[in-house]
């Protein structure tokens, strides 16, 4: 709702419980310091923020920032970081063609550069409970499931938390590597790769096709399940209905849509 804009009449429901925000912490605008920048894919900068004096901002994980240009709109990018390893702000940014700022990013951006914008801001964050957990992540869309799971890992989280990756290539699985540290070193955690168009040349072995199906062809009843679902407008529209018909209960279904923000 903060970033999408209607084209009709809609009817908005919203739960009583969401409507509490006593204890949430407070955007507000910042100015931070490009710290480090590291290009992980052909397509995708990892960056790094610092805010002067080293301080850090209180956000929950799956949250995102609004990174706010010079003429005032603004550009959603979600914490990549966990809310205990804040002394910088990560960033994952995938390559817009034609985007305004990812197009500054990958062609003039350089370490020390100031970066405007406003944060936390968003309500993608790992509810409580018992019932084992289905990450749903579509390019970029790791960069808050990141910042979920190694949160979920400090607090000792032991509910099962299995990811699946979905990227067109393997070369944009950019931190498969880590996702496959996280796997070994936490028994409760697995990760599941899905391409939607491997290269034949590269010879991938693994799981092919659109990442949702992959996920429902593993799960054929999703009613003991909670299910988070981050990436593109067209993956998170096709999914969520999806998932609600092989018995995913609608309080169990949490999404976030990388709508273009583009003004
Ligand atoms: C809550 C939230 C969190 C997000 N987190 C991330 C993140 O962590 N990493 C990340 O890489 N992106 C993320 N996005 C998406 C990102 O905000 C947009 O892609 C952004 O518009 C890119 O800015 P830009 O100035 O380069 O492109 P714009 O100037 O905004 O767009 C240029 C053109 O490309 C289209 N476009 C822009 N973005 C997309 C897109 N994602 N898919 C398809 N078409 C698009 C626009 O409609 C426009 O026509 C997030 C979006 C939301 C809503």
């Amino acid at each position: 709702m903060c970033c999408a804009v209607p084209l009709e009449d809609v009817e908005i429901e919203v739960p009583v419980e969401s409507l509490d925000v006593s204890g949430e912490p407070t955007r507000r605008e910042y100015t931070a310091k490009v710290e480090r920048m590291e290009r992980l894919s052909e397509s995708v900068i990892r960056l790094w923020l610092a805010l002067p004096g080293g301080q850090r901002i209180d956000f929950a994980a799956g949250q995102y920032i609004n990174i706010i240009l010079d003429d005032g709109a603004r550009r959603a990018f979600s914490f990549a970081n966990a809310p205990h390893d804040n002394a910088l702000i990560e960033l994952h940014v995938r390559l817009i063609p034609g985007g305004r700022w990812t197009t500054h990013v990958f062609t003039a951006m350089q370490v020390g550069d100031e970066v405007r914008f406003e944060a936390p801001i968003g309500r993608f964050t790992l509810h409580a409970g018992a019932r084992p957990i289905l990450l749903i992540a579509g390019a970029t869309g790791f960069a808050p499931i990141k910042s979920i799971v190694e949160d979920a890992f400090h607090r000792g989280v032991q509910r099962p938390l299995q990811l699946y990756w979905g990227v067109r290539d393997p070369r944009d699985l950019y931190l498969l590597e880590l996702a496959e540290r996280w796997q070994r070193e936490h028994a409760n955690f697995k990760v599941v790769p899905v391409l939607s168009e491997p290269d034949p040349a590269l010879g991938w072995s693994g799981r092919t096709g659109l990442v949702h199906e992959a996920m429902l062809a593993d799960h054929a009843d999703l009613s003991g399940f909670e299910v988070y679902v981050c990436g593109s407008v067209q993956m998170v529209d096709s999914a969520v209905p999806a998932f609600l018909k092989q018995g995913l209960g609608a309080d169990a279904c949490f999404s976030d849509a990388f709508t273009p923000n583009a003004q």
